[in-house]
């Protein structure tokens, strides 16, 4: 039977979360539902699971991660017109994504044992006698909560982290996605078919409540910010660590000696790529003021040849529509002007590409999440006056900046997790450079040295070895 529900919308009938096709309202699969009872179950099966994961040792879990790897370079055009069903997004973004989620696979595989692995450590003077030895262990399930935006890379950076790290996942998917999730568990069985090391819960977001609360060691959450402050308070209910990736608002600079072709080209892609729906997407640019006219008709020019409904896909959430028009609204009624699109944008499913100039800086199209493929360019004086409106935000998760003279400098001053100099999104495919944001964006790391770091304990052992002829420790005298 083929439901057929609001276009996005996903619905749970008889035990089943339904999602849909962004595009056309038709079912894109089915999984079943689970309930708080199956999620503490799932998590009680996780902590089983675990201990016979640990028990492979570093070199086991990564020839397994490795083969799931290689597993999903094999099947990847299936994933990536599984997403494109499901998600809306086009098959050339679901391939780029599911590259990127790759290089985090094969990173964590094969760095953890290097970065978390037992090591000797030397002790000072007054313990002389003892030798220090510090080993990360893995907190046992940890729990990933994932958005449906990039519903690939996004959990695979904390499941390969978790998993390299010798912790079992159960991995609670966007509700918009879940029969991508579905299918990455599915593929790690086929590898790994002895336990449930990778489970997957599926359900609406009182299941992602519902996981924080059912015994897992940490949680991994990536989505909104106002849930990620959900998700923090369900886990401070017993102390559960958090690493928190929510949302941005990533702005873009071009200063007076920017390649102002390669500047546009990069924040074109960077705002309308994925439909706009990228956590690290730009939305607001900040241009000086020699190469502002050139930088604007340049955007215009790239982003006036994106056709709607093929390079720009849908927008999958419903409700996201109304936010975008809100935008748009907003920045019309204060004054901005849109050089491409505007009024007329919003044409549901699609939102055509928009860009403005002249909005002010109270204009929610500034200082709000906007997550559609729309774009304000302002012209500033000079870069310090760029990076102080950049850094003006709540939120500080990516951002750019091109020029050449100041770029580093400048990227250095950007309040943000991330930023590429003469580049845009370039971090999220560096398998061994942290992820993730300040402020109202997040906080903790996925992916890198620190990305492992965040599913493993410190713990630190001394072990005595000789007797010290420095003072003791004790009340004991020496003789
Ligand atoms: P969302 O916050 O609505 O949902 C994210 C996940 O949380 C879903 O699985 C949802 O079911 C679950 N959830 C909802 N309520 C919950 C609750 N009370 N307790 C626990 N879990 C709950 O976000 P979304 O709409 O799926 O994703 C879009 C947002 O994600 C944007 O703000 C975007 O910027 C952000 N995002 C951030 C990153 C990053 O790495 N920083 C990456 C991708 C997306």
């Amino acid at each position: 039977m083929t439901a057929t529900h609001v276009p996005g919308l996903p619905v749970i009938e008889d035990n089943q979360l339904i999602s849909t096709n962004p595009a056309t309202g038709e079912e894109a699969g089915r999984v079943p539902a689970a309930d708080e009872q199956a999620v503490r179950a799932a998590v009680e099966r996780a902590k089983e699971a675990a201990a016979w994961w640990q028990g492979l040792g570093w070199d086991g879990r990564r020839t397994r991660l490795l083969r799931w790897r290689s597993l999903l370079v094999e099947r990847i055009d299936e994933l990536a017109e599984l997403t494109r069903l499901e998600s809306g997004k086009p098959v050339n973004d679901g391939l780029i994504e599911i590259t990127a989620a790759v290089e985090h696979l094969d990173w964590a595989a094969r760095h953890a044992k290097k970065v978390l692995g037992p090591r000797r450590m030397r002790t000072r003077l007054l313990l002389a006698e003892h030798v220090g030895h510090l080993e990360y262990q893995p907190f046992g399930v940890v729990g990933v909560i994932g958005p449906w935006n990039y519903p690939i890379v996004t959990p695979i950076g904390p499941i390969s982290g978790a998993l390299a790290a010798g912790n079992a996942v159960v991995f609670k998917p966007s509700e918009y996605t879940p029969v991508v999730g579905q299918w990455l568990v599915d593929t790690f069985a086929e590898i790994v078919p002895e336990q449930p090391v990778l489970q997957a819960v599926h359900g609406l977001g009182d299941i992602g409540g519902a996981l924080c609360r059912s015994g897992v060691g940490k949680v991994s959450f990536t989505g909104s910010t106002a849930t990620g402050k959900k998700v923090m308070a369900a886990c401070a209910e017993n102390l559960v660590p958090v690493v928190i990736e929510a949302g941005g608002k990533d702005a873009l600079i071009v200063d007076f000696d920017a390649d102002v072709r390669a500047a546009a080209e990069a924040a074109v892609w960077g705002s309308m790529t994925n439909a706009g729906q990228t956590c690290i997407g730009i939305e607001r640019v900040y241009a000086v003021a020699p190469v502002y006219d050139a930088f604007v008709a340049a955007v215009v020019e790239k982003a006036g040849k994106l056709r709607t409904g093929e390079e720009i896909g849908p927008i999958t959430m419903p409700r996201q529509l109304d936010i975008i028009r809100d935008h748009i609204e907003d920045a019309l009624a204060k004054g901005g002007r849109a050089v491409l699109g505007g009024a007329d944008a919003v044409q549901a499913p699609y939102v055509a590409p928009t860009v403005f100039v002249d909005v002010p800086e109270d204009s929610s199209e500034i200082r709000e999440e906007t997550f559609g493929p729309t774009l304000t360019i302002t012209r500033v004086s000079d870069v310090d006056e760029a990076i102080s409106k950049a850094n003006d935000s709540p939120y500080g998760l990516g951002g750019s900046v091109f020029g050449k003279k100041n770029a580093v400098r400048a990227a250095r001053r950007l309040r943000s997790g991330m930023v590429a100099v003469n580049g845009t999104l370039t971090f999220v495919g560096m398998g061994n450079l942290p992820f993730g944001g300040v402020g109202e964006s997040g906080f903790g790391r996925i992916h890198g040295e620190d990305g492992l770091r965040e599913f493993a304990r410190p713990k630190a052992i001394t072990v005595r070895r000789a007797k010290s002829l420095l003072p003791a420790m004790t009340f004991e005298r020496t003789p």
